[in-house]
Order: C-alpha cells, then structure tokens, then sequence
C-alpha cells in the first residue's frame, strides 16, 4: 500500500483549497509549529512539516523554545498562538521533555486550531463521532485504508501499541467503522497469537521489526505505522510482504499519509475560522 501517490493527491487538493482561501480572504492558511529543545529527530520532522506546509500554500510559522523551558512557560506561548487570529493551526512537537507536563501544554491549544489532533477535546469528539481534528497518524491511516477499499466491517483489527496519539485513537477509528478491534500493549498475554488472528493489523509499537511474517494471518492487511532508527518500521516487511494482501512500506507508507492529514487539516480549519470572522 502506497502511501506516497494517495498524500500527494490529498496534498494537490489541499494546495487547490488553500489557493482559493487566499483568493476569497486575501488570507494565507497558517501553521505554527512548536519546538522545544533540539532533539535531532523532532527538529528533522518540524522542518519536513515546514516545507510541505510552504509547498502546498500553507504560511508556516516556528516557535523554538530552550530544552528548559518551564510548563508554564510553554502554555503561556502556546496560549497567545491559540490567541493569534493570524494563526489557524497549532502543532507542538512531541516529546516535549521530561520536565514537562505534557498534557498542559497540549491543552493550550484551543480545539479549533488543534490540527494534530492532541488534545481532549479532539479526542473526545473522535470517541463521539462527532466533527473534529483526528490525530494525524490514525486519521492518514484510516485514509489509505480507504484509499485500497478495504472494508472494514466487522473485521477482526488488532492494534498493537495503545500510546494516546497513535494506537488508542487508531483502534477507535476502526471501531467507529465497524471492524471488531482489539489493543494489545506491553502487558498483553500471548500477544502473537492475538496478532495471528488480524484480518487488519495495525502495528504502531515502537521496535524494530517486532512482528515478522509468522505473526500475519495470510490475507492480512498489514498497516506499519513504526518508524524507527535506520527508517525500518515494526513490521518486517520482507517475511510479512509473503503472507499479507496488502502491506504499507515504510518509509513511504503511513508517514506521508500523516502530514498529508496535517496539511489538509490546517486549511480545514483555516476555512472554518475565516469564514467566522
Ligand atoms: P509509544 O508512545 O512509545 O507507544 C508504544 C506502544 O507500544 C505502547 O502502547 C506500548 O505498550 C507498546 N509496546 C512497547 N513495547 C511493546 C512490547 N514489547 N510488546 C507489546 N507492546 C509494546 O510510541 P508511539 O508514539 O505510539 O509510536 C509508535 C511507533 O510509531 C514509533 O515507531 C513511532 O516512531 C511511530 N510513529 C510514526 C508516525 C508516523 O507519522 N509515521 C507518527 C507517530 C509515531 P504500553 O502502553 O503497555 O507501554
């Protein structure tokens, strides 16, 4: 499964959007990213982010905090780009350091400019089924899975990973397409022979090739959402590539979904916000 073809198409008709915004507002969509610290991998993913944002029309806007900055600090600057009528959608960049409480600086960020999905409210809204911003990586998952037609209904889907910002919301998308899901986590018994009874396998664990073509149900649709060191996902491709029907590379599979999702949800939220201004 290609993720590549489907995110560039998401992000045509986002530049097309966001053009026409500008030509009807005279109002460019804008996203602030926020950085804090330098971590090597988090500084690489703001300034891919920036770039496809510049790409598509989107005016990108930084913030780069000290690895010091206090919680209070941090929700104070999150807090006057909430306020910011000239900035329509937030990304802070995880992880955002030990010291911090994490969570309050998520939730500075006011929902309506929650693009990346990361805050309660977007959450809850997901959970309800009602209107709001998915998180990002789930939402471009449920976008390609969509993409190759797989029908979800009543499917057996595992999730394995249950983190806030991938694996819980992903299963709960699934859920709210019908497919009978199921988490396994670091605490779960017997995980592989839960994993080998997937018809859709969503992998977002964190660890090298830690599922391998003995774990997929032949006919399985496999979903890597892992990017780790070396760009190699949690699935081992190469034995899964076997067994699977379909199976997302990595790169090239869930992470372009993933900012394509990003994009398309700052310029939907950009529209929402100039048209009740
Ligand atoms: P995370 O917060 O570290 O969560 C990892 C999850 O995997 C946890 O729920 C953990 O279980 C579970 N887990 C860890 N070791 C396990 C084991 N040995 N057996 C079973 N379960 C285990 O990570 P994350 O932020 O969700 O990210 C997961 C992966 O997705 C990473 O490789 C990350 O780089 C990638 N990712 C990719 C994108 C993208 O755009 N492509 C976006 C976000 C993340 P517990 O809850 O029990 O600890």
């Amino acid at each position: 499964m290609d993720g590549t073809g489907p995110a560039r198409r998401i992000t045509e008709r986002t530049a097309a959007a966001a053009a026409a915004l500008r030509e009807r507002t005279g109002v460019a969509p804008c996203l602030a990213t926020v950085l804090v610290g330098e971590d090597p991998a988090s500084v690489t993913y703001v300034r891919m982010k920036r770039a496809r944002c510049a790409k598509a029309g989107i005016e990108p806007r930084h913030l780069a905090l000290p690895a010091g900055v206090s919680t209070a600090e941090l929700v104070d600057r999150v807090g006057e780009l909430s306020a910011d009528p000239a900035v329509h959608g937030i990304l802070l960049q995880h992880p955002v350091g030990p010291h911090i409480d994490e969570r309050a600086a998520f939730e500075a960020i006011a929902p309506a400019k929650d693009v990346d999905g990361v805050t309660m409210h977007s959450f809850a809204a997901m959970g309800f089924g009602l209107p709001g911003f998915a998180s990002c990586t789930p939402g471009g998952i449920l976008r390609l899975l969509d993409e190759y037609q797989v029908d979800l209904r009543g499917k057996h889907a595992v999730v394995v990973g249950r983190s806030a910002i991938l694996g819980k919301p992903a299963g709960m998308l699934l859920l709210g397409r019908d497919a009978t899901v199921t988490y396994c986590h670091s605490r779960t018994r017997d995980l592989r022979a839960i994993v080998r009874e997937a018809d859709v396998l969503v992998a977002a664990v964190g660890r090298a090739r830690f599922l391998t073509g003995e774990d997929i149900k032949p006919g399985a649709v496999v979903i890597d959402a892992g990017y780790n060191e070396g760009n190699v996902g949690d699935v081992d491709f190469e034995s899964a590539r076997t067994r699977a029907s379909l199976i997302t590379p990595v790169p090239g599979g869930v992470g372009p979904m993933t900012i394509a999702v990003l994009l398309a949800q700052t310029v939907e939220a950009a529209t929402r916000q100039l048209a009740t201004a």
